[in-house]
């Protein structure tokens, strides 16, 4: 008989999994409360990002502090009422960006972010999906000479240590790269090797449709009605109940709501995102994303029109939707690309699922046997869906995963203390 599983969570990172146990002969039901790819996974910056070896730290330094804790910014915002609640994985997402520790999380992410394009590309390459997959890398642009040239820096280092390709523009290589910025800045660090995605939601759609086209079946259902049923598992859909030998929780920044009652708490907190399409005035054109690093949004380029994507908002989980962050970048971005009307009326928002080490959450699920994670991957989960989707389907038919799964075990949230 074949094996089979139900698999929470239809983002990026549960329908890479579902396609990639497919393959591998399993019988899988695919379960959401909304149709797939609705989440997070919806409305990101749409950056396929090869580049991202570097994690985002825990800013370190008091001065970085002291201009978030303002509460002013764009980049980052917090509800101040809900800060309570993000104290203790606030706390160790700092200690766990102490330098040396920090080197860690650096070489456990980027041994997922190396396999990255390779891993997108072995889905999309043949398919129409390929269309949706743009070679134009993305542009992060610098308002003065010294955050430039520290940036070239660690640029470097990552082309050295880690296979990242690069082109370092001056003020005027990136005028003329991108003619219709309205203002000047000091120069830009072009990643090359990225792929810009058209369409994000198209993307899950497209392997959500690989999936079910080979056999698998998607339901709509609520991961909460999950049990035990007898060696196996079970959940309830509005087609009547599932069952499966393995369940795996892919719920991005939900997943601590079902693995808690299952006894597996984990650190997990959400950084959340808003996004707003723009027309453009007259003839302009912005030919690749650009992220402007001193205000910290993204403008990219895509089906819709210009999307702006927003930094990091930390609110209580459910809380309504703030978006001061988007009122505040719309501004700044006007004053960089001649934007024209906004597209929708109201803003998108998604919640990035984050973890204190920065890296997510691959493997089984303690104490729990059939039961499996994947989620916890924070502002690359996009990126990392199907390199996750891969990695887990060879873990759970006993293959020798293709990256050593040992950095991203759920078990390291299980210590006691700080380490943990
Ligand atoms: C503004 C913004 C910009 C970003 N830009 C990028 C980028 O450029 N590149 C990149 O790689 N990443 C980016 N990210 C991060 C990326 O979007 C996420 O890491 C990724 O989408 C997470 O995928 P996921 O499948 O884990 O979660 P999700 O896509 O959120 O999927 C989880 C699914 O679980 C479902 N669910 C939750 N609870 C239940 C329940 N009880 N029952 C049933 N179903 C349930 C949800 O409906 C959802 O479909 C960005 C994020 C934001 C917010």
């Amino acid at each position: 008989m074949p094996r089979s599983a139900i698999v929470l969570g239809a983002g990026m990172v549960g329908v890479s999994v579902a396609l990639h146990l497919r393959r591998r002969g399993y019988d899988v039901v695919l379960v959401d409360r909304r149709e797939p790819g609705e989440g997070a996974s919806f409305g990101n910056g749409g950056l396929i990002q090869r580049e991202a070896v570097f994690p985002h730290p825990f800013p370190r330094e008091a001065r970085e502090i002291g201009r978030v804790a303002w509460n002013r910014s764009i980049d980052v915002r917090y509800h101040p009422l809900a800060m309570p609640g993000f104290m203790a994985p606030l706390l160790r997402y700092w200690w766990h960006s102490e330098p040396a520790r920090y080197a860690a999380a650096v070489e456990g992410h980027a041994a997922l972010i190396r396999t990255c394009l390779d891993e997108h590309l072995a889905l999309a390459r043949g398919t129409p999906a390929m269309a949706l997959l743009r070679p134009i890398g993305w542009m992060r642009l610098y308002s003065s000479a010294p955050m430039l040239e520290a940036a070239l820096a660690q640029a470097e280092q990552a082309r050295r240590e880690y296979d990242v390709n690069y082109v370092a523009l001056d003020g005027a290589a990136l005028a003329e790269a991108e003619p219709h910025l309205l203002a000047a800045r000091a120069g830009a660090i072009h990643w090359t090797d990225p792929l810009s995605v058209s369409d994000p939601h198209a993307l899950v759609l497209a392997y959500a449709g690989f999936f079910q086209q080979e056999g698998g079946a998607f339901r709509i259902g609520d991961a909460a009605t999950l049990r035990r049923a007898g060696s196996g598992w079970a959940v309830r859909t509005a087609d009547g109940e599932v069952e499966a030998g393995e369940v795996v929780i892919a719920l991005g920044a939900a997943a601590g709501e079902v693995t808690r009652p299952l006894g597996y708490a984990p650190p997990l907190f959400g950084k959340r995102g808003y996004h707003m399409h723009y027309g453009l005035r007259g003839n302009a054109v912005l030919h690749r994303p650009v992220l402007d690093t001193e205000s910290g949004f993204l403008l990219a380029p895509m089906r819709a029109g210009i999307r702006l994507t927003t930094g990091a908002e930390f609110a209580r989980p459910g809380a309504p939707a703030t978006p001061v962050q988007l009122e505040r970048a719309e501004p700044v971005a006007r004053g960089l690309l001649p934007l024209g009307e906004r597209v929708e009326g109201v803003p998108w928002m998604g919640v990035r699922p984050c973890t204190p080490d920065m890296l997510p959450v691959i493997g089984r699920l303690p104490g729990q046997a059939g039961a499996w994670c994947a989620f916890g991957h924070a502002h690359q989960g996009l990126t990392l869906g199907p390199t996750t989707g891969r990695m887990l389907a060879e873990m759970m038919t006993g293959e020798q995963p293709f990256v050593s799964p040992e950095a991203y075990r759920a078990e390291r949230f299980l210590r006691r203390g700080m380490a943990a």
